[in-house]
């Protein structure tokens, strides 16, 4: 398949240093168009969609965003935390608007299995599914989202 500019200048932006701290593409040799249809192929096999995942992950985010930086207790299931900092995040596609520049640190209490996300991610994972290339500082692998958000 042929690639459009677009594509090819949306990659370029992907894995530049410009918007995150080493590209959102980290190491992966693959195109975002290939780490998307990956990533969603892979979400398919596990019967979960990017939109589900994205509202779980948003859903966590504002119930610890509340408690001000404390850990909550969720559904006797979670440990969720928020930690904020100054500043934004743009998406690189590119949308209008800034994303807070905030992470979420989800913890699961039976397993221990912890996660960590920005807003960007979530917006990223429902408008564009896509989790970020393999090596990226904030790549989210589905596997693991699936396994700590709904299992
Ligand atoms: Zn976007």
């Amino acid at each position: 398949m042929k690639r459009s500019p677009s594509d090819i200048q949306l990659e370029k932006l992907l894995r530049s240093s410009k918007l995150a701290a080493g590209g959102f593409m980290g190491d992966d040799p693959r195109t975002p168009e290939e780490v998307i249809r990956e990533d969603a192929a892979c979400l398919e096999r596990l019967g979960k969609t990017a939109a589900q995942i994205a509202e779980r992950m948003r859903m966590l985010t504002e119930k610890a965003s509340a408690a001000l930086g404390n850990p909550v207790q969720l559904e006797d299931k979670f440990e969720v935390r928020c930690e904020e900092w100054k500043g934004g995040l743009i998406c690189p596609w590119p949308h209008p608007g800034r994303f807070p520049k905030r992470l979420t640190v989800c913890r699961r209490l039976d397993t221990g299995r912890q996660i960590v996300w920005s807003d960007l991610n979530i917006h990223l994972i429902e408008a564009h599914g896509f989790f970020e290339g393999k090596g990226a500082s904030y790549r989210l692998e589905p596997e693991d989202l699936v396994r700590v958000l709904f299992e």
